[in-house]
């Protein structure tokens, strides 16, 4: 498993914002659903070394989350959820900025590979600042992968792209899900229908369904994901 977290819990001040959660995760793409407020970015900020836990323990690629934290960052790639960008930088010096970061051998090629990958073909020689909403997201999905980490977090990836944006990039999950273990924060099911295979509701901080996609779908037998959701996580 590349993700380990056990008994995981973040108090701030005397608001527990994550409460003793315990999951694992491995290659594909782990849905993480909950409503507003329920802890999952915090969890992200956890596993990607930029806030300490409380309580419990968290690893990546086998490597402690305290002990290793330069470790974790060799191996995992972010995409924040309000994701800030250089506007003034141009896509490709962004990317040879973050590559310079990561200290890449032969960062030109990889350059090309990742723009490719992202399809930012056709915008690459714009500035960050001249560009769509949804061309800013590959930027920042490009950023995240550049290093080509084993785990990615992703959170809220898609939100406020068009129907057209969004299948771009949600094909780029799922084909980054097929190597990679991602950990994906939507609201969106469609999204979690389309790319999950592994589906984690948080609510209040705590854990209150772990399952593949199937399971929970056999266990609520002719329910939508979305009344799952609201049955596990309404008032
Ligand atoms: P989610 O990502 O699921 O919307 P968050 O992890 O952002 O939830 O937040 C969980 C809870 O922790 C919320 O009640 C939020 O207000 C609180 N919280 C998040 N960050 C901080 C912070 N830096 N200081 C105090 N409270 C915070």
């Amino acid at each position: 498993m590349s993700i380990r977290v056990e008994g995981l819990t973040k108090i701030y001040g005397a608001q527990k914002a994550v409460d003793n959660i315990t999951f694992s995760a491995g290659p594909g793409v782990l849905g993480f659903l909950g409503p507003n407020g329920a802890g999952k970015s915090t969890t992200m900020k956890i596993l990607t070394c930029f806030i300490p836990q409380s309580n419990g323990t968290a690893e990546v690629c086998g490597y402690d989350v305290n002990k290793q934290p330069l470790e974790i960052k060799r191996n995992i790639g972010y995409l924040p959820e309000s994701n800030p960008l250089y506007t003034d930088m141009y896509v490709k010096e962004s990317l040879a900025f973050i590559a310079g970061i990561h200290g890449l051998h032969q960062p030109a090629k990889r350059i090309a590979d990742i723009i490719e990958l992202t399809g930012l073909g056709p915008e690459q020689h714009k500035k960050i600042g001249e560009l769509s909403k949804g061309y800013r997201q590959r930027v920042g999905l490009a950023q995240a992968i550049l290093h080509d980490p084993q785990v990615l977090i992703l959170d809220e990836p898609t939100s406020g792209l068009d129907p057209n944006q969004l299948i771009g990039i949600r094909r780029l999950i799922l084909d980054l899900g097929k190597t990679k273990t991602i950990i994906l924060s939507t609201h969106i099911m469609q999204e979690v229908e389309a790319v999950c295979d592994h589906v984690i509701i948080i609510n209040r901080g705590k854990i209150v369904a772990d399952d593949t996609l199937q399971q929970m779908r056999d266990k609520n037998k002719g329910k939508t994901l979305e009344n799952i959701f609201i049955g596990l996580t309404g008032i």
